[in-house]
């Protein structure tokens, strides 16, 4: 069969991780068909985009996950730079978390990747620091990347030019398979038609709904409610990640304040008058004088959570269909990381042990 005619590999889910994916098999010479129900509800252009394995605290083999993803970021943001001619705003500005006593500062799970800071010199970093916090951990390799104005986008033109096909506006309705062995996808186009698309190997990216095509997942839904203010440039040099609040400034002064975390509100859309309040509250409770700034926009989405919070990775129980989901909280940050092993796995490339171990360690079975 010439290479024309072979059936392209599909990418069910058009978001963060279907865009990354997609681009990493075009990138290695693989046809590739992306099938997206709605661009608009990806969390990927809902995201902070912060890249901050440390200043979140994670541990053990997450941990692990998104120190390496942080460390081939670089690499990988050149590759899309470079397909798409677009910038994607990477930016190793560091992260300073704060604390209220140094009990919970020395306690912090990574604690021994940070310098720590004195009251004093938490201010020479943010002048304006509510007095709430004495003590502070600071991450300079943690960063940031301008996911919602930028990488989204570039990824999307990256894609076009390596020749990914893309289908906005269908969805999946049913994974169909043969003996289990995955043979297609049910779906429904944006004429309310329905069609079995054909293939044999697939990679499952649908984020927080997930579990509607694939019932046996176990992702659900977390809600994030956001919001920006707008800041003269150069207000904050830093990311503030506080308990429960950060704030994101992006280099022409934009704060991304985020996020609220609501497990109990399942696929609710919209904002809602707590949400708002709790962030409002949470920037008082950081820099007071930024509440006087002007607000400019006001968002939510859905993180795909599992049990442990990691991502499931690898092949699934239907053979020829992959697994990318359940992010969570860090879906930017391990987006290199898992278009790596994905892209690997998937070309039958040379995956070095700890790469292997990564594969064992998020198997979509492992609860
Ligand atoms: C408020 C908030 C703040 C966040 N902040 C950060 C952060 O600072 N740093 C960080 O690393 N991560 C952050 N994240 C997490 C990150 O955004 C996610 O982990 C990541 O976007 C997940 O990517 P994904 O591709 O799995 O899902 P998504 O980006 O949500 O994409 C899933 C796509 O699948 C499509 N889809 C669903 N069902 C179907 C179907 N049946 N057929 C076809 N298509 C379908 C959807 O339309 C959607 O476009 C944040 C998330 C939220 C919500």
């Amino acid at each position: 069969m010439g290479i024309l005619s072979e059936k392209p590999l599909l990418i069910l889910g058009g978001g963060l991780m279907g865009l990354a994916i997609a681009h990493e098999l075009a990138q290695k010479g693989k046809r590739v068909e992306i099938l997206s129900r709605s661009r608009n509800e990806a969390a990927g252009f809902v995201a902070a985009g912060m890249l901050a394995p440390h200043a979140e605290g994670l541990k053990g083999e997450l941990l692990s996950l998104g120190q390496t993803s942080l460390q081939r970021h670089p690499r990988w943001i050149e590759s899309i730079e470079t397909n798409s001619k677009m910038p994607c705003g990477l930016k190793t500005c560091g992260i300073l978390v704060p604390f209220e006593n140094l009990k919970d500062c020395e306690s912090y799970p990574t604690y021994k990747f940070g310098e720590k800071l004195t009251r004093i010199e938490l201010l020479q970093e943010v002048p304006g620091l509510s007095d709430n916090w004495k003590f502070g951990l600071l991450f300079r390799q943690d960063g940031q990347i301008d996911n919602r104005r930028l990488l989204m986008r570039a990824l999307e033109k990256a894609c076009v030019e390596l020749g990914v096909h893309f289908q906005e506006g269908v969805e999946v309705i049913e994974i169909m398979k043969d003996s289990n062995k995955f043979n297609g996808v049910k779906i429904k186009d944006i004429n309310g038609n329905i069609n079995h698309l054909k293939s044999e190997e697939a990679v499952l990216c649908c984020g927080a709904w997930s579990k509607q095509i694939f019932k046996t997942l176990p992702i659900f839904p977390v809600k994030g409610q956001m919001l920006s203010i707008q800041g003269p440039k150069q207000i904050l040099k830093r990311i503030i990640f506080g308990p429960g609040i950060y704030l994101v400034p992006r280099d022409d002064g934009l704060i991304i304040v985020g996020a609220t975390s609501e497990r109990e509100a399942g696929f609710q859309k919209g904002l809602t008058p707590k949400g708002q309040r709790e962030l409002q509250k949470g920037i008082k409770s950081l820099i007071p004088e930024l509440n006087q700034l002007p607000h400019m926009e006001r968002w939510w989405g859905f993180r795909p959570c599992t049990p442990d919070e990691g991502p499931l990775l690898g092949m699934s129980s239907i053979n020829g269909l992959w697994l990318a989901t359940g992010h969570h909280r860090n879906g930017v940050l391990l987006a290199a990381i898992t278009a790596e092993l994905i892209g690997k796995s998937i070309c039958s490339s040379y995956l070095s042990k700890e790469e292997s171990n990564f594969l064992t360690q998020f198997r979509w079975d492992r609860f």
